[in-house]
């Protein structure tokens, strides 16, 4: 009875190569092993269901064990089982996926794909952690004997016959010496809870104990019993496996701690189920976003048919998602393979363009639903739509009728809305609306007061994608551009044609600009004299937007360009028409007038946060003599 006899395979010797190149990560034999034994759990579920099977199909849990003293790993399963020429057939030819048979067999099934194995070589990775491998089966097939077989990594192995009375298979490891570490209780539980947490079928591994209440004792107080119970390792019915219809908000909340167990509750979440042209179903919760983004990514897990993959869901999900939590569970994403190919994949592109639909779509019902919830939300949210409006086109086009601008006022607009609101007051003369916005407004406060003073809005722009998203808007906004308030005085960042007349001389001009240049008396602060309204501040200091954009760009590239090595260059604006000038003018002795232009510049360096050591100390001083 006893039958000996070689792997077919093309290589001599293919286990070396398994070992090495197919699996660096040697603990996925577990999942694959697992898989293997849910598949077959679920082949003899849908073959009863199909009335292709009559017997009894019992407890159809997949058990998990370990034996340190023995060395070995078990895996046992009561699915469909196999016969000595099955073991044949699907083990000893590699090359031979069983499924592809199984499927033929049963094309009028529904769910066929659900039946296909995606893992290629899977129950050879088992060589990876053992020196010997032993399959005890029984076939559900009418009549079927027990079988055994044995291989020890070489490709001769044994069939014998096997003493198996129930249905199914159990997979025994013996752990070779390089692989001591998983003949440990909890490096396995730690592998099946990264892998097997939603596998469709119970996996058991173990036992735990539990406290339960066990009535009360003579004074009352209650009493509690240790019970040993099963330890079952997963969840077989995750929420994205179901309808969305049947499911409440409580079960999208719970099953985000069940994944993330010490994050605050998501925003809000995104059901994803389609079948066509791809299968995908999963759900993306919107989080609350930190400050320390960057530290968030890696939060979407990537699952096929339950069995969970990577959570390296690069190209598959659009990258200005990749701060989005959840699950995403696709059988039509080819695993096993390289970037490069993942790229090029056709449906991975369809998945990344389906997903960024979604979301935009999402987004646009919950504003149209609830536009105070909405903005109330628009804190966290907006990050994710600004990355999503600078990154992808199609996602711009969607976006542009929900995505907020906020104001210093905490009023939110539309880019529409907002058009409307200041394109009369804040029109140049150019006929070129100027957006104005401020990223710190406790430091710009004093520019934003003038910029209110007539009639215009400030936009808050203290994101940090504004910078980008403010470039963005600029060319997709028809005449319009952005200015930080603090670019220039307020008159020259709008320029209107009713600009107020020149109070001043031509000659008290050049005594003025005079002054103010031996009382700033610094190579990167360039003097003007302009003629603004006397309700305005006498002397304003303001940075040119081009030249800081491109600061701003230099330092966030890291690089240091042109624009990043020269010093930060200020022009300070001298209001020719405030009164106060006309006093320095008119002041007794050149000393007063020059003490009188430094403390006016000092006032305004101060406003800025500019003025700072020996020169801060010499203000104070000279502030006590006035007095
Ligand atoms: P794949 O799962 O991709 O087909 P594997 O090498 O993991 O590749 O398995 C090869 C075949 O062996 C399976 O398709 C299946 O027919 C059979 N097989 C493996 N494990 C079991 C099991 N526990 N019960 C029944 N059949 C199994």
């Amino acid at each position: 009875m006893q039958e000996k006899g070689t792997i077919s395979i093309h290589t001599e010797n293919i286990f070396p190569i398994i070992k090495k190149f197919l699996y660096s990560d040697n603990e996925i034999f577990l999942r694959e092993l697992v898989s293997n034994a849910v598949d077959a759990t679920q082949k003899i579920k849908r073959l009863s269901s199909l009335g292709q099977y009559q017997g009894d199909l019992g407890q159809l849990r997949v058990e998990v064990s370990l034996n340190e003293e023995a060395k070995t790993i078990t895996i046992a399963d009561r699915g469909i089982g196999m016969t000595a020429e099955e073991i044949k057939k699907y083990i000893n030819q590699i090359a031979f996926s069983g499924a592809t048979e199984f499927v033929e067999k049963f094309k009028e099934a529904k769910d066929a794909n659900e039946l296909i194995g995606k893992f290629g070589l899977g129950f050879y990775s088992a060589f990876m952690v053992a020196d010997k491998v032993e399959i005890n089966t029984l076939s559900y097939q009418d009549g079927a004997t027990p079988a055994r077989w044995i291989c020890d990594g070489s490709t001769e192995f044994e069939i014998l016959p096997g003493d198996r009375t129930e249905r199914g298979t159990e997979i025994i490891l013996h752990i070779n010496e390089e692989s001591q570490e998983f003949l440990s209780q909890s490096k396995i539980q730690e592998i099946l809870d990264k892998y097997c947490s939603f596998l469709p079928v119970e996996i058991k591994f173990g036992t735990k104990t539990e406290t339960e209440p066990d009535g009360e004792d003579e004074e009352g107080k209650p009493k509690y019993k240790s019970i040993e119970k099963d330890n079952i390792v997963n969840n077989p019915n995750p929420i994205w496996t179901k309808a969305p219809a049947d499911l409440k908000d409580e079960d999208y909340l719970a099953f985000y701690k069940e994944l993330y167990p010490f994050s605050e509750d998501p925003l809000f979440w995104i059901h994803l189920n389609v079948d066509y042209p791809f299968n995908l179903t999963g759900v993306l919760y919107f989080p609350k976003v930190k400050n320390d983004f960057e530290f968030q990514r890696n939060k979407i897990k990537l699952f096929s048919r339950q069995v969970f993959i990577t959570d390296e869901v690069k190209d598959i999900v659009p990258e200005f998602l990749m701060l989005l939590h959840g699950v995403i569970d696709s059988p039509d994403i080819p695993l096993n393979v390289s970037r490069s190919f993942l790229q090029a994949d056709s449906n991975v592109k369809k998945i990344n363009n389906y997903i960024t639909r979604k979301v935009a779509d999402k987004l646009s019902e919950l504003y149209k639903k609830d536009r105070t919830s909405f903005e109330s939300k628009w804190q966290d949210i907006g990050l994710f739509v600004k990355y999503g409006m600078i990154s992808e086109e199609k996602f711009y086009e969607k976006a542009k009728d929900f995505a907020l601008l906020s104001n210093t006022d905490g009023k939110h607009a539309t880019l529409e809305e907002y058009r409307e609101t200041v394109k009369d007051t804040q029109t140049d003369k150019d006929g070129q609306l100027v957006y104005l916005y401020t990223n710190d407004p406790a430091k710009q406060d004093s520019y934003i007061q003038s910029a209110k003073a007539k009639g215009y809005d400030v936009l808050l722009m203290n994101s940090p994608l504004d910078n980008h998203f403010i470039n963005q808007m600029e060319q997709k906004l028809e005449k319009t551009s952005l200015k930080r308030v603090d670019a220039d005085v307020i008159d020259k960042l709008i320029t209107k044609s009713d600009t107020p007349p020149h109070i001043l001389t031509a000659e008290q001009e050049t005594k003025v600009k005079e002054l103010f240049e031996s009382a700033v008396n610094k190579s990167n602060m360039r003097v003007e004299v302009e003629s603004l309204s006397p309700d305005e501040l006498p002397v304003h200091i303001t940075m040119d937007e081009f030249m800081r954009r491109m600061k701003d760009m230099a330092q966030m590239g890291g690089g240091m360009n042109f624009y990043g090595s020269m010093p930060d260059s200020y022009k300070v604006a001298i209001n020719g028409n405030h009164p106060l000038i006309g006093k320095i003018l008119s002041a007794d002795g050149d000393d007063t007038k020059a003490k009188l232009a430094k403390q006016a510049i000092d006032l305004a360096l101060l406003s800025q946060g500019l003025l700072t050591g020996a020169d801060l100390t010499e203000f104070v001083k000279r502030s006590v003599d006035l007095i």
